[in-house]
């Protein structure tokens, strides 16, 4: 890729000029004097206050284009909002944040059934839109109020995930300002190397405006399942982990999505949606509950399983409606996460879930705090997570990293109310849980979209990306040299 010229010849670092620059460019700008800054800069977790200087709320393409020419002539760093649900507030991050909240257009192009999806989308509203748009879908994340814009150009995980792929999967081009204020369009045939860095390393390399998914069609019935058990003694919990773990991996039909959750008080769950009729899910899933029913000395668990239609399935794994606000959500939490990402050759031994249950049920964690732990299966039979890219054309593969992965596990501390102050002991308690794991977990990947603020870039950059990260930086230094785009743990 060649370098990008100069876009200016001299730069001013004097800030007011950039308030300057983007006034007189007309481009819709909040300071801190404006009324709604402080939501503007409110991200969902609350563990961190940004303080840029200003935020942009662009009404269209040409005003991301000034805005970004403004910020490179006063040099200062640019942060992209989406919908602000990094787990280091990293859409926030910037000195000018350029907040796409103005982009919410769906369209459908109803013979190549890919829609063009703005930016600013939250995943609820998107997934709403296109149901509408001829009952169409998409695979991504459960909660409604995260944005597209950092969902699908990290990964974008859902329960759907190993029949469809990840959202980034479904990408087929996007719309971009770069860092020099030029607007194009990238696709495997246009720009193919950035294409291939934003699907999945995506934030700071350009400002994406709007993203074309190849859509599917909604399953017409989904099975939502969840089985809770409550064990008191880590060895019989483990024992249960690495069977029900083991058994999807080997038994799961990539349309069984499946997941474990963990919680206080020796809570257990199984989880998952079946795309597909309720007869084949049962017989599907019998003989993991049988083995289950063993281990909890023969008692039942609490179960719903559910036969919904699209909408009500995603509404229902959500726990809340689907529509969102585009401004002004106000969910938050307060936390602090690191994820794994296992290897599908690599399972996690009994030992090392031994010592995970042995240090949850007896270390007490900091008081007034909550923790969970949850692990979906990403590899496992037919997986379109594992198996893409779909052909061998080099054009088809994305710096998404995890295509090894069997489960990725996230492990997940916050404050008993969800809101601040933030005790930094729980960062401690949720290290602990990886350390109890021990050494084979140690050095494992983590998925970039699970933001783990406790990493420096370095490391961050190889655990999320691996041995992509010289062609990241390379691609990286063509597309913005003066790295005007920003993202703390990226490139
Ligand atoms: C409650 C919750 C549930 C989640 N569930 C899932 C899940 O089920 N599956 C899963 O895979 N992930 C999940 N995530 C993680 C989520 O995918 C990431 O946090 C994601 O990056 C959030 O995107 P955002 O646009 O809301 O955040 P933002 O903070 O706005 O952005 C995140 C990053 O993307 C960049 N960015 C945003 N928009 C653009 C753009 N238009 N152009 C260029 N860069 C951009 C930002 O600069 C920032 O670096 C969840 C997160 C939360 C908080």
């Amino acid at each position: 890729m060649a370098l990008l010229p100069p876009i200016v010849s001299a730069f001013n670092t004097d800030r007011s000029s950039l308030t300057d620059c983007l006034n007189e460019a007309n481009v819709p700008i909040l300071i801190s004097s404006s009324v709604g800054w402080s939501q503007a800069i409110q991200p969902f977790n609350l563990r961190f206050t940004p303080v840029p200087n200003v935020v942009v709320t662009p009404r269209n393409i040409h005003d991301v284009q000034s805005a970004v020419k403004c910020a490179s002539q006063a040099k200062v760093k640019v942060s992209v909002k989406g919908g602000g649900h990094s787990y280091g507030a990293y859409g926030l991050a910037g000195v000018m944040i350029i907040d796409m909240v103005g982009f919410q257009d769906v369209t459908l192009d109803s013979t190549t059934q890919i829609a063009r999806v703005g930016a600013g989308m939250r995943l609820g509203n998107m997934a709403s839109k296109l149901f509408g748009l001829g009952g169409r879908a998409l695979p991504h994340g459960t909660c409604p109020s995260v944005g597209v814009g950092g969902h699908a150009t990290l990964g974008g995980f859902g329960i759907d995930s190993r029949m469809w792929g990840l959202l980034v999967d479904t990408v087929v081009k996007l719309d971009v300002v770069l860092a020099d204020g030029t607007a194009t369009t990238v696709s495997a045939t246009s720009h193919p190397d950035l294409f291939w860095a934003l699907r999945g390393a995506g934030p700071g390399f350009a400002v994406v405006t709007a993203f074309y998914f190849q859509t599917l069609p909604a399953p017409a019935v989904n099975i939502n399942w969840m089985y809770t058990y409550n064990f008191t003694s880590a060895a019989t919990a483990a024992a249960a982990c690495q069977f029900a773990t083991g058994w999807a991996q080997q038994h799961a039909p990539k349309e069984l999505g499946f997941g474990i959750i963990l919680a206080p008080g020796g809570v257990f769950a199984i989880q998952g949606v079946y795309y597909g009729p309720k007869a084949t899910y049962q017989s599907i899933i019998a003989p993991l509950l049988e083995k289950m029913k063993g281990l909890h000395k023969g008692k039942s668990s609490a179960s719903t399983v559910q036969q919904l239609g699209w909408i009500d399935s995603l509404t229902a794994l959500a726990g809340a409606p689907l529509d969102t606000p585009p401004q002004g959500d106000n969910s938050h939490n307060t936390f602090y996460v690191k994820s794994l990402d296992t290897r599908e050759s690599a399972p996690i031994s009994l030992q090392a879930l031994t010592s995970l249950f042995t240090y949850l049920f007896n270390t007490t964690p900091p008081s007034g705090s909550q923790w969970f732990i949850n692990s979906y299966l990403y590899g496992g039979s037919g997986s379109k997570i594992t198996s893409f890219p779909p052909s061998t054309d080099p054009a088809s593969t994305s710096s998404y990293a995890g295509r090894d992965s069997g489960y990725v596990w996230q492990l997940y501390g916050y404050t008993g109310d969800t809101q601040p102050p933030f005790d930094a002991a729980i960062i401690g308690f949720v290290k602990g849980m990886v350390e109890a794991l021990g050494a084979e977990v140690a050095g494992l990947p983590a998925y970039a979209a699970y933001v783990d603020t406790a990493l420096a870039k370095e490391e961050a950059q190889v655990r999320y990306w691996g041995a992509r990260v010289p062609r990241l930086k390379a691609i990286k230094a063509a597309v913005d040299p003066w790295a005007v785009l920003f993202n703390p743990q990226g490139f």
